[in-house]
């Protein structure tokens, strides 16, 4: 039992319970002493019999509290009164034991109610004794005030002894104190203790009257009455628990009622100052309720919004996505949704918004809301759109560059695929000479020029048409839904006209031009890539055409690429596949008749094309810088068997060899180098070997190529310059180039016999040579008049088909053999020359 428990944990119950305890069993052994045996007839065991068995039985639970009040009282009160004081506190104690037995595990609780109930009884015998005297006798008697004076204090002394006690009990349990729990548990019990006393006092004048039936005849009376008031005392505490529930309901709800109320207002609260934008909205759109921060991300008073609804301030475009969501929200479909959307400000600017709504229903009306909470991105977005439009355009002219032109023009692509009559062209602009502005006037002169440019485009044309900037002096035009082909050369040919006409940098008027190249949709494009590329192919046919024009994609132009491309191809596995030869040319020394040397000319054996010219190739080994390897290869073949001819021909000087390098090759990191390594791996003197560049080479790469010819010079190397008077090489410049030899481009000395101003040419050369201390090669020497006219200039050498045409090795070393035998028989040389060239071409 929890009681038990509780109060071997309270010292002071403890203490209580055992001195309870001691004094019942002390006045129970007292009574015992002085029983009066005499008087102790069968009626008295009936009587103790019927108290034991049954009062105990018949109870009454008191109202929340974990006991009961039997009628044994009853029982004890007509004892007292048929047979004295002594045998009632037997019967209280016995009687008690008993119904404690029954309920109660704890043996210390047992004596501890039979002892207290022994107690009270003990208690209310001496109190009666005091008052009333002998009850025996007093029953026996006449019904007097006395006796019924005796009843109540019997009901009264035993109501307080006993409900005292057991309030001690309680108050020391409970900790409460023991007024209160007197007055709460046990205040109404004392209708017990005088009905009690009552019926008793009643049964034992019945059994004085008409004897010990009595008890019998009463008993159902005792019953009903019993039954009744346990019955009342049910409905008492069904009210009082109903009492007790309604009081718990209504604190409880005031207290909901409370904490509604506060969270209502920590809402608006947090609703009206909100730092993000916060809004009650109808399913209509009405705004119901706003806050203030809404009415300052979008620039309107909270009554010019409550007057509108959310419709009317969102960006047409955004309208549609936005109400799909409400929709969505107010289906059920969903409970909450989020978009970034644009709203209108009262300025009229765009606000950019993460914008996220819940649905809520009110509980009470059923009716449903939408809660917007509003939060301004615009800064954000700017950044965005900004970082956005930096990654697709031109940081210099603010044009769109690569990246977005290739996207337009993908679509344009796919509208056309979509749409045959739809008709497109793409424009490639290349500024003619812009490297020229660059280095002359400074690179900012060259990026205002970049800038005007860009702005004159823009007046060239429509607003539908897409100007980009890919890089450097390079734009490109998009000029979409074109009615014809013209139209394109009709734009191309204004543009060109507009760009001619003069730009003012800095005060300094600069002319400047373009070549472009036109693409158009018609060719049947898949990818924008490669229209770029065949609008870049056209724009270099219209520069090498002479610049300042423009030239259409053709068809023509087309096979030309793919014909290129498939060189391209082939020309990467030819060095591997040894399908390089080198044709060697005589250089003949026009005084004496005597072959100088030879200059190597590299020729490509392709398995289907057969031979191919250099001319032909090389611009493509250049561009892929297939050029190192070869040229290598070429240098290293060409002095290997230019020694061997040395040591089978020795003559003094020993023959020479002109080998020609590519500007690229000047430029390549480590050629003075590989030049070295060449030479002591074929054990040719450096005297022997003439490093020919042409003269436009020079000019393109001034300083890297005179450091680099500076270094071959000061190994004992030769350096031609070849094809000169066609490269515009200053003479000032001419002057400090460490050059040992010029050869006149073929050009000069092939029109030599017609043209006087040939002659004229040619004559300044050789003079212009011998005041520089060079010496003069001429080329293309293919006429008996041509090698005369050269002859009477006193040009030092020459070269040519007269001579011979490029060999090979191996025709080469019969052709100096055929010299040898020449020479040994005292013929003139270049007659011999001149036939064996016919004989072995
Ligand atoms: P180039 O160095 O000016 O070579 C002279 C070109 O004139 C050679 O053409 C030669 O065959 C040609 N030629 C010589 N005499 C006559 C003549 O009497 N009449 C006519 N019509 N032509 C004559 P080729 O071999 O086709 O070479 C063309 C160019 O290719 C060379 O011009 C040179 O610039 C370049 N080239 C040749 N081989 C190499 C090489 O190994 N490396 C480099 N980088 N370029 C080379
Ligand atoms: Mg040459
Ligand atoms: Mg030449």
């Amino acid at each position: 039992m929890s009681e038990e428990k509780s109060a071997s944990k309270q010292p002071h119950l403890t203490a209580y319970i055992w001195s309870v305890i001691v004094a019942g069993l002390t006045v129970s052994l007292v009574s015992l002493s002085s029983l009066p045996l005499a008087r102790l007839d069968k009626r008295f065991w009936l009587l103790m019999l019927i108290t034991i068995v049954f009062g105990s039985r018949i109870t009454i639970k008191i109202p929340r509290f974990k006991s009961h009040i039997s009628v044994s009282d009853t029982f004890i009160f007509l004892c007292l009164l048929l047979y004295g004081g002594d045998t009632a506190v037997l019967l209280a104690f016995t009687e008690a034991f008993c119904s404690a037995w029954r309920f109660c595990k704890r043996k210390r609780t047992v004596f501890f109610n039979a002892a207290q109930l022994a107690f009270s009884t003990f208690v209310l015998v001496r109190v009666l004794r005091f008052q009333a005297g002998s009850m025996v006798e007093l029953t026996r008697g006449e019904l007097s005030t006395n006796f019924l004076v005796a009843l109540c204090v019997m009901g009264l002394t035993q109501y307080v002894t006993n409900s005292g006690l057991t309030s001690i009990y309680g108050a020391l349990k409970t900790g409460q104190p023991l007024w209160q729990t007197w007055k709460k548990y046990y205040l109404w019990t004392s209708i017990t203790y005088f009905a009690g006393a009552a019926a008793a006092g009643l049964i034992a004048k019945l059994i004085y009257l008409i004897g010990f039936n009595a008890v019998i005849a009463t008993t159902p009376i005792i019953a009903i009455i019993h039954f009744t008031y346990r019955t009342y005392l049910k409905n008492v505490e069904i009210s009082v628990a109903q009492a007790e529930q309604a009081q718990q309901h209504a604190a409880a709800l005031e207290e909901y009622a409370t904490a509604l109320r506060e969270s209502e207002e920590r809402f608006r609260s947090s609703f009206d100052h909100a730092s993000i934008g916060m809004a009650l909205v109808a399913p209509d759109g009405r705004w119901l309720k706003v806050n203030r921060s809404l009415c300052e991300i979008i620039g309107y008073t909270e009554e010019e919004l409550l007057a509108s609804n959310f419709q009317a301030l969102t960006h047409p475009e955004d309208l549609a996505g936005a109400l799909a969501h409400l929709n969505e929200l107010l289906s059920g479909r969903s409970h909450t949704c989020q978009m970034e959307k644009r709203y209108y400000h009262r300025c009229g600017h765009e606000v950019w918004v993460l914008w996220s709504v819940s649905a809520v229903r009110e509980t009470r009306t059923g009716v449903l809301h939408l809660i917007f909470q509003i939060q301004d991105i615009t800064g954000r977005k700017r950044a965005e759109e900004q970082l956005i439009h930096d990654a697709l355009h031109d940081a210099l002219t603010g044009l769109p560059n690569r990246t977005l032109f290739i996207e337009r023009l993908n679509l344009a692509i796919q509208r056309a695929g979509r749409n045959q009559t739809s008709l497109f062209a793409v424009l490639f602009l290349d500024l003619d000479r812009f490297k020229y502005i660059n280095d002359s006037l400074g690179h900012l002169a060259g990026d205002q020029l970049l800038i005007a440019i860009a702005r004159r485009l823009e007046t060239c044309l429509r607003d539908c048409d897409m100007i980009a900037r890919l890089g450097g002096d390079e734009f490109t035009v998009l000029l979409d839904g074109i009615e014809s082909v013209e139209e394109a050369a009709q734009v191309a040919e204004r543009i060109r006209a507009e760009l001619a006409r003069p730009f003012t940098l800095g005060g300094q008027e600069v002319f400047s031009s373009s070549s472009i190249g036109i693409a158009l949709s018609t060719m049947g494009y898949t990818n924008a890539e490669d229209l770029l590329r065949d609008a870049d192919t056209a724009m270099y046919r219209a520069k090498a055409a002479g610049r300042a024009r423009y030239a259409t994609f053709d068809q023509e132009m087309h096979t030309a690429a793919k014909e290129q491309f498939s060189l391209e191809t082939d020309l990467r596995r030819a060095a591997e596949r040894q399908e390089f030869r080198i044709h060697y040319q005589p250089i003949i020394s026009l005084g004496s008749g005597r072959v100088e040397g030879f200059e190597a000319l590299v020729r490509w054996q392709h398995p289907q094309r057969g031979l191919i010219s250099p001319a032909r190739f090389i611009p493509i080994a250049e561009e892929t810088g297939l050029i190192i390897p070869i040229g290598q290869w070429v240098l290293h073949e060409a002095c290997r068997q230019t020694r061997a001819w040395q040591e089978r021909f020795p003559s003094h000087p020993p023959l020479s060899i002109s080998v020609n390098l590519s500007s690229k090759q000047f430029t390549q990191p480590g050629l003075v180098e590989c030049v070295k390594e060449v030479l002591r791996e074929t054990g040719l003197d450096p005297h022997s070997l003439k490093l020919e560049i042409t003269e436009s080479g020079v000019m393109e790469n001034k300083y890297m190529v005179e450091r680099v010819i500076g270094q071959l010079h000061s190994l004992g190397i030769e350096l031609i310059i070849d094809d000169f008077g066609t490269g515009y090489s200053s003479l000032s410049y001419l002057h400090r180039f460490p050059a040992t030899t010029l050869k006149i481009d073929r050009s000069f000395v092939s029109h030599i016999g017609g043209h006087h101003e040939n002659i004229a040419i040619v004559r300044t050369i050789v003079n212009l040579a011998a005041n520089l201390g060079m010496k003069v090669v001429a080329e293309g020497v293919e006429t008996r008049e041509q090698l005369t006219q050269l002859k009477a200039l006193d040009c030092e050498c020459g070269q040519g088909y007269l001579f011979s045409e490029p060999i090979d090795a191996e025709t080469a070393t019969a052709f100096l053999d055929g010299m040898r035998q020449l020479e040994a028989g005292g013929f003139e040389v270049t007659s011999y020359a001149r036939s064996l060239a016919c004989g072995a071409v």
